[in-house]
């Protein structure tokens, strides 16, 4: 499997080879070879971390092995009174039950948010607490602290203690991977990314959401665009036209939302 410990101990094997060869065999090998080491390591890793579904520095849960045409709607970003309760009714109106990948510093002052996302039977996870442009640069220490001060948030609010963990932008890293094995937490990812963000025509998002469709889809959306609330009608009723069912997150991957 193509992962970080796995390309790191090839190519470390390989420089033993060309030591050995060079030094030990004494072979006329050119050092021009070495250059392949970080050709091949830099853009390894820059793609391990932006493509989480890759599962290169940590597994993620970005997809359910399934062939039944269920799928799960993720919410990142909120709570937020702009965009999360228009959300919420078209949730409550259309019965379907989703996950919320909450950011921790949005919780104070929005905490009734927090409680109606729970009490409409929807499951919250940790998006971390700062989201911080520059959350993958932080030390493991730092990332564990910024998790932790989300995860008190929920405690206060909900006594609940979230066990899911979505990595901010969903940039992945040996520090995060190490952080999220001490936190004892469940990276999740996605398996359609909507595009939300900067989408700026209803239509074409919609295209490409519907047009990406699969059994065990786990859909990336933003509750604090207001281009995603205009479509959620639209994209909730195209996506049970083709057939398909909702699941909420946690029950389609099979795994505890809260500790
Ligand atoms: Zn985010």
């Amino acid at each position: 499997m193509l992962t970080h410990r796995n390309t790191y101990l090839v190519l470390a094997l390989l420089l033993v080879i060309w030591l050995t060869a060079r030094f030990f065999l004494q072979m006329d090998i050119s050092a021009w070879w070495l250059v392949l080491i970080p050709l091949i390591y830099i853009p390894l890793c820059v793609w391990g971390a932006i493509k989480v579904q890759a599962n290169f520095f940590l597994p993620s849960l970005s997809q359910a092995n399934t062939q039944e045409k269920v799928v799960a709607l993720s919410f990142d970003d909120g709570p937020l009174p702009e965009f999360t309760p228009v959300i919420l009714d078209i949730l409550k109106e259309e019965e379907v039950k989703a996950g919320f990948f909450c950011i921790g510093k949005n919780i104070p002052e929005n905490e009734d948010l927090l409680e109606r996302i729970h009490a409409e039977g929807h499951v919250i996870g940790n998006h971390s607490w700062s989201h911080d442009f520059w959350f993958d640069l932080y030390s493991r220490r730092r990332m564990m602290i910024d998790m932790d001060t989300m995860e008190d948030q929920m405690l206060n609010v909900l006594d609940l203690k979230p066990r899911m963990f979505r990595p901010p932008y969903g940039v992945t890293n040996p520090n995060l991977a190490t952080a999220i094995k001490l936190q004892k937490v469940k990276s999740i990812g996605w398996s359609i990314r909507s595009m939300d963000t900067v989408a700026k025509d209803e239509e074409k998002l919609l295209q490409h959401i519907l047009s990406q469709l699969h059994p065990g889809a786990i859909i990336l959306l933003h509750d604090t665009c207001k281009i995603t609330a205009d479509i959620l009608p639209r994209l909730i009723a195209g996506i049970r036209e083709r057939g398909y069912r909702f699941d909420r997150i946690d029950k389609l991957l099979n795994i505890s939302a809260y500790a």
